[in-house]
């Protein structure tokens, strides 16, 4: 064991540890948070400590009030978010990142496989090879970067850098109705404001209609605004429509725009042979997102951008030399890792301390290979499907949008229930408070639905066919309900 400062402790006994905690956690046999919530807060709390208690104490401490108020997020039953628990393989490389590399620069292995793993997700997404990428800390920054260089190309074509200069003239983005928000904040973060956002009423299946497009693209042709980008989806969150992708890129070349695809959830779903189809039109994209710590199961704080030309993240989001980090790198006859930055990410977006990300991800594909990926993603999708076809066979259950990918929307209707949403929205509170099975719920045209999403690598067909029935008992109990108030009255 090596320890210089008492400070420091002894991490292999305090990782033995705090990996048998872990794995109590993840047994899922204590109460939810919220229910002990006033003693958890007494003792992880209080006023500054002026004394320390050491790293035995400590994890003591996170033994007994920590870790097991933490999130259901991991539960295998939980759908609700499009993140989930990490895995194994995904929690050994992060920690080893945390201790080894703490920065991704450097000449080091880390480092080495913030690029190679990049290249593998690339390739195995079927990404033009040209694509070059960069990591930051989920689907929020990747989107906020990619349409960074969007804005970059859109006004150097005008003649003005606004990385340097600002914008001064009114853009616009166009987008699908369903697009993730966080569009709209990056159009915010980098000055061209929410407003900018047009969003085209997405179709009956979640879809942006190129049509649509289209005309509004023409319609706003000579109004003089900059057209900055044109968004699709490869996977919207709420229900995992794909965006008609090579028509909106047609479209994109048409009007000279910067073809932008938010595969921040689904993009992993090319994998699937069976609807690998519907990504024709990728290799149109100027950039695109993919977030590792959705389908890929990476623990929370990885997203990843690609571009077709990275020297345009550079010309966006350069930081501009600094003395202590050009001043401390060499140019020639390196021979010490710390003698070069390697890639500079951190002249590529808008972090300059990030962790090593690459190795986490490339451990993930390393243990299970494209073919284990493959395997999990086709078995996630085919949780919706089976949600889907338990739903058709039931005379109370009702799907209302068909899965594409790994989300199936469905609700529980009955001719006896006065307003359907409240009774799906009462459905789902019980679920969430029994916590066996845990979906989100979300609307479509008008309507509330129960909304699973799979993707955890924890989750089985068995957690499919659990929620399916936590609906019907809900629903049938609550109808009952119904039946006998208004039998009394
Ligand atoms: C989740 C999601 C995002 C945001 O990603 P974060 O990692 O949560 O910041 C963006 N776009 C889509 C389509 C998403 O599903």
């Amino acid at each position: 064991m090596y320890q210089e400062h008492a400070e420091c402790g002894n991490l292999p006994e305090l990782l033995q540890q705090l990996g048998k905690d872990l794995d109590q956690y993840l047994r899922f046999e204590h109460p939810d948070a919220m229910s002990n919530e006033a003693s958890w807060k007494a003792a992880l709390g209080g006023p500054l400590p002026e004394q320390g208690i050491g790293c035995e104490q400590l994890l003591a401490s996170m033994r007994q009030y920590l870790i097991p108020n933490g999130s259901q997020v991991p539960k295998p039953g939980c759908t609700a978010f499009i993140t989930t628990g990490a895995t194994s393989a995904g929690v050994l490389a992060t920690l080893s990142g945390t201790v080894a590399a703490p920065q991704r620069v450097g000449l080091t292995a880390f480092n080495y496989l913030e690029e190679l793993s990049l290249q593998w997700m690339a390739e195995m997404f079927n990404l033009p090879a040209t694509m070059k990428g960069i990591y930051s800390s989920g689907g929020s920054v990747a989107n906020l970067v990619a349409l960074g260089a969007a804005r970059q190309w859109a006004f150097e074509r005008l003649g003005i850098n606004p990385a340097e200069d600002g914008i001064q003239r009114p853009c616009r983005l166009y987008a699908s109705s369903a697009c993730h928000r966080t569009i709209h904040r990056a159009a915010a973060v980098l000055g061209m404001g929410r407003s900018a956002v047009v969003t085209i009423q997405a179709d009956n299946n979640g879809r942006l209609s190129p049509t649509a497009l289209r005309e509004r693209l023409a319609a706003d042709a000579r109004k003089g605004f900059v057209l900055v980008a044109i968004v699709a989806n490869a996977g919207t969150t709420d229900t995992g429509a794909i965006d008609p992708l090579a028509e909106i890129g047609e479209i994109a070349r048409e009007f000279q725009a910067w073809f932008h695809i938010d595969g921040a959830y689904g993009l992993p779903g090319v994998l699937d042979p069976r609807i690998e189809h519907l990504y024709q039109g990728m290799e149109l994209a100027d950039s695109l997102i993919v977030d590792p710590h959705k389908w890929l199961g990476a623990p929370v704080g990885i997203g990843a951008t690609f571009v077709r030309d990275r020297s345009i993240l550079n010309r966006a989001f350069s930081q501009g030399a600094a003395d202590y980090l050009e001043g401390a790198c060499h140019d020639n006859n390196i021979q010490n890792s710390m003698q070069s930055m390697g890639v500079p990410y951190h002249d590529f977006g808008v972090e300059l301390s990030a962790p090593s990300r690459g190795a986490v991800v490339w451990a993930l594909i390393r243990e299970i290979g494209k073919t284990g990926m493959r395997e999990r993603i086709c078995r996630h999708n085919d949780m919706a499907q089976l949600v889907a076809d338990l739903a058709n066979k039931h005379p109370n259950l009702q799907v209302v949008q068909k899965p594409t990918l790994s989300i199936c929307c469905f609700r529980y209707i009955s001719d006896l229930a006065p307003d359907l949403n409240d009774l799906n929205k009462q459905i789902h509170r019980e679920l969430v408070e029994e916590g066996r099975c845990i979906p989100s719920t979300t609307i479509i045209n008008g309507n509330l639905v129960i909304r699973p999403c799979f993707v955890g690598a924890r989750t089985t067909e068995l957690h499919a066919r659990e929620l399916v029935d936590a609906v019907v008992t809900a629903g049938d109990g609550l109808l009952e309900n119904i039946r006998n108030s208004s039998n009394r009255s």
